[in-house]
């Protein structure tokens, strides 16, 4: 947040979320991915489509990547798109609000692959990022540990140098995806201990059907298994499978920790919930004040972060790191997710006699009980309301 790290007198808030608009040639996306998301959602069912981030649909992925609407910020050599990140926020808006399955693509296209082309080898950007931009190859993220979530510095799963390159011991938690994957960056202890800190961890490609691996699926509050336990037993490696330097880990992790927070992703887990509400309403012909002044309300706060999550996007056009900004966006847009299957219950709840179809039921239950997981994933509340207090100055 470079517009907080100066003094130059004017009111710091006002610098942070300048306004902005997406460029037509980015706009114009809209249609034709519209029409390929259409045709892989016809027959999906709108708790299926809640289900979006974890809709795992690898031939979908495969057709988005042949379309070229994956790898949009990466480069031409390496499969990519060149369009940047406005390109990129226009597609993923389109993706979630529709509710597609995203899985299978969604970690490797979004971190992997831009982890991989800033500090990997001229080989591993070879091997792995163009089969990502054409959605062959699918990744998990390795980094939560028992014990180590927020405080990632502490991990202590180890690789240990051999001849022949690393051998890995220990346990990773809440991978998402790893159950369909076929590699995890994996953020490892290379040397010291867990009192080092952020000193001595590295990032390691572990390829997930090496003897040695086991992943056990995590079954969650709303019967799913989207992540996992990650086992790793003697797991050997090749010399090449680490990422950038040795020992500097902490400082990749942190640079990919702001792909994650920064996209549009973090405003919109409820928006299939929140259509389908509106759609009811409309349908039932209600018309009262409550319900107007609702759906007011819900829109306007959509809309605000949309203009925020847009500003950020216009700050990564730049060519900027906007931390802080992101961390405001996932801090009130995780809120924003689940106050909507909150407000939409109590709404359903007050109109008793009204009639309601399974399908709307099933898409706010299902809602209702994945919702407390917005705020996890990807850096809890708190954490976020740390990073934002450094950016003012204030820690
Ligand atoms: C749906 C989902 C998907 C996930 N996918 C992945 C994945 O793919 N890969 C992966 O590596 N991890 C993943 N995670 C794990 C996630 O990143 C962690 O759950 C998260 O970082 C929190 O860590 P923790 O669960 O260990 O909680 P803890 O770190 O133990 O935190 C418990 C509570 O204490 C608070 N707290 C902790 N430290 C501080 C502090 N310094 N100041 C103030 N409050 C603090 C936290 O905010 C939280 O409220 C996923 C989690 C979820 C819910």
């Amino acid at each position: 947040m470079e517009a907080l790290d100066h003094d130059h007198g004017g009111c710091l808030v006002f610098d942070s979320f300048t306004l902005s608009a997406l460029p037509p040639e980015d706009e114009a996306l809209r249609a034709p991915v519209r029409a390929l998301i259409a045709e892989a959602i016809a027959d999906l069912s709108l708790d299926c489509r809640a289900r979006s981030w974890q809709g795992f649909d690898a031939a979908f992925s495969r057709k988005l990547g042949a379309a070229g609407y994956l790898g949009l910020t990466l480069p031409k050599a390496y499969g990519g798109q060149e369009r940047g990140p406005f390109a990129r926020f226009v597609v993923v808006e389109e993706l979630l609000a529709a509710g597609a399955p995203v899985a299978a693509h969604w970690i490797a296209d979004r971190q992997s692959a831009p982890l991989i082309l800033n500090y990997g080898t001229e080989e591993q950007r070879q091997k792995h990022i163009p089969a990502i931009c054409r959605g062959e190859q699918f990744f998990c993220i390795g980094m939560s540990e028992p014990g180590s979530g927020s405080d990632l510095a502490s991990v202590r799963t180890r690789a240990e140098r051999t001849e022949k390159g690393w051998v890995v011991n220990g346990q990773k938690i809440w991978t998402t995806n790893s159950l369909h994957s076929d590699y995890m960056i994996a953020l490892l202890r290379t040397s010291g201990g867990p009192e080092d800190r952020h000193k001595g961890l590295s990032q390691l490609i572990i390829d997930l059907k090496a003897p040695g691996v086991t992943v056990r699926p995590i079954v969650d509050l709303t019967g799913d298994a989207h992540f996992a336990e990650v086992f790793l037993e003697n797991v050997e490696l090749g010399p090449d499978a680490l990422i950038g330097a040795e020992g500097q880990g902490w400082h990749q992790v942190t640079a990919e920790l702001a792909f994650e927070r920064s996209g549009p992703e973090r405003i919109y887990s409820s928006v299939v919930l929140l259509d389908a509400w509106i759609r009811h309403v409309q349908a039932v012909g209600r018309a009262d004040t409550a319900t107007t002044a609702l759906v007011g309300r819900l829109m306007a706060q959509m809309g605000a972060l949309r203009a925020m999550s847009i500003a950020c996007t216009a700050r990564l056009v730049a060519g900027e790191s906007p931390v802080v900004e992101a961390s405001v966006v996932k801090d009130l847009g995780t809120s924003f997710e689940q106050e909507v299957p909150l407000a939409i219950g109590d709404d359903l709840a007050s109109h008793p006699d009204e009639p309601v179809s399974a399908e709307l039921y099933r898409t706010l239950l299902y809602v209702t009980h994945i919702a407390p997981s917005f705020s996890l994933r990807g850096g809890t509340r708190e954490i976020l309301r740390g990073i934002i207090a450094r950016g003012l100055g204030l820690r």
